[in-house]
C-alpha cells in the first residue's frame, strides 16, 4: 500500500515514516525544502527508504501543493503544522498554515479517489484548554474540546491554530464525506531521529542545560515512538474513527525534575520552581480509546530516558 505523510522531516512524522516503512508500505512524504539535507538525509537513510520512499515538495499555503503528494495513496497522514515559539505574528506564523493549511491538505484527497482515509495529527491542545478546572479528579477525555475563546483570551496562539485546524477538518470531512481520524497527543518526547531540536524536546532539553528553576507547568505525556503507531493503527483498524487522546501520564515539570534525579544523579538540575504559587494540580487523560486501538504505552520514566539519552548523542547538550 501507498500511503503520503505530509511534512515529513518533522519530529513526528520521521518515527511515523519509519514506522511505516517498516510495516512495509510505500511511503510519498512532503518537505517544504527538498535540497535542505537537515530535512531529508535522515529519512533518506531509512531502512527501505531508497526503495519505499519518495519525497515530494508541498507548502501548506500553496493552494494545490499537495496534489501530486496524495496522487495514488490509499491513506494520508497529515501531520504538518507549525509548532515554535516565539511567535510573533500568530495569524501569519500559526493559524493560516495550520487552517488553511489542513482545508488545503483535506481539498487534494477530497478530489483523489485513492485516498480511503485521512489520519490527522491534531494535538491534546485541541481538548483541553477551555476554562474548565484541571484538578486531579478530572478526567479529559476525547468529547472534551478547547474553546478559541478562551485560546484568544489567554494568547494561546498554537493552541488556538491546532483547534480551529482540527474543528475545520471535522465540518470539511463531514461536508465531502472523507473518511477522517484524528490523534491528538499530549506533549511529545522520545528519542529524536531528525538532527535539529523541535518544541516538545527542548521541554526536557531546557531542564537539563542549566537552568535554575523549572516552570510551573502540568502536562500530558507520551512517547513518540507511541504517536506513531497511533496514526498507523488508527490508519489500518477498520473500525477506528472519531478522535483518540494519545497520551501516556500526566506530570508536573517538578515531577519531571525528579525523575532526572533518580536517572541521573549527577546531572544539575533546577532545584525550585519558577514562580512560588502552588504547583498546577495534576488532572486525569483518559487513554482507553487508544489502548483499545492497540496503543502499548511506554512509561513515562523509560521515554524519558530515551529522550535525554538521544539528546546527549545528538551533541545537545550544553
Ligand atoms: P516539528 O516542528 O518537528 O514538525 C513540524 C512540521 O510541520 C515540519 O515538518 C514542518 O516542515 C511542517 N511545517 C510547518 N509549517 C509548514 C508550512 N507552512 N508548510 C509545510 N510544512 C510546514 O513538530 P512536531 O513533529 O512536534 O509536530 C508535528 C505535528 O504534531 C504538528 O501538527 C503538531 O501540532 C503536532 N503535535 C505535536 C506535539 C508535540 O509535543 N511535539 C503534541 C501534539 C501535537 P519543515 O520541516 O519544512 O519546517
Amino acid at each position: 500500500k501507498t500511503v503520503a505523510v505530509t511534512g515529513g522531516s518533522g519530529y513526528i512524522a520521521s518515527w511515523l515514516v519509519k514506522s511505516l516503512l517498516d510495516r512495509g508500505y510505500t511511503v510519498k512524504a512532503s518537505v517544504r525544502d527538498i535540497n535542505d539535507p537537515r530535512k531529508t538525509q535522515h529519512l533518506l537513510a531509512l531502512d527501505g527508504a531508497e526503495e519505499r520512499l519518495h519525497l515530494v515538495k508541498a507548502d501548506l499555503l500553496e493552494e494545490g501543493s499537495y496534489d501530486t503528494l496524495v496522487d495514488g495513496c490509499d491513506g494520508v497522514f497529515h501531520t504538518a503544522s507549525p509548532f515554535y515559539y516565539p511567535i510573533t505574528d500568530p495569524q501569519a506564523e500559526l493559524i493560516d498554515p495550520a487552517l488553511k493549511g489542513t482545508l488545503n491538505v483535506l481539498g487534494s484527497c477530497a478530489k483523489t479517489p485513492s485516498v480511503k482515509r485521512v489520519v490527522l495529527t491534531s494535538s491534546l491542545a485541541t481538548v483541553s484548554f477551555n476554562g474548565k478546572p484541571l484538578t486531579p479528579e478530572v478526567v479529559v477525555d476525547e468529547t472534551w474540546w478547547s474553546d478559541p475563546e478562551f485560546c484568544r483570551e489567554n494568547q494561546l496562539w498554537y493552541v488556538l491554530s491546532k483547534t480551529l485546524a482540527e474543528d475545520a477538518a471535522w465540518e470539511f470531512a463531514e461536508e465531502k464525506g472523507l473518511d477522517l481520524i484524528s490523534v491528538n497527543p499530549a506533549l511529545v518526547i522520545g528519542p529524536l531521529l531528525q538532527p535539529t531540536l523541535n518544541t516538545s524536546s527542548a521541554a526536557i532539553l531546557n531542564l537539563i542545560n542549566g537552568a535554575m528553576t523549572y516552570p510551573n507547568i502540568t502536562s500530558a505525556w507520551v512517547n513518540v515512538k507511541d504517536v506513531a503507531d497511533a496514526h498507523i493503527l488508527a490508519f489500518e483498524n477498520p473500525s477506528a474513527n472519531g478522535r483518540y487522546c494519545v497520551v501516556e501520564s500526566v506530570a508536573h515539570r517538578s515531577e519531571i525534575v525528579n525523575i532526572l534525579r533518580e536517572l541521573y544523579p549527577s546531572f544539575q538540575l533546577p532545584e525550585k520552581c519558577s514562580d512560588d504559587k502552588p504547583f498546577l494540580p495534576t488532572y486525569q487523560v483518559s487513554n482507553e480509546r487508544a489502548k483499545n486501538l492497540g496503543v502499548n504505552f511506554i512509561p513515562l520514566k523509560e521515554s524519558i530516558k530515551e529522550t535525554v539519552e538521544s539528546l546527549e548523542e545528538k551533541s545537545f547538550f550544553r
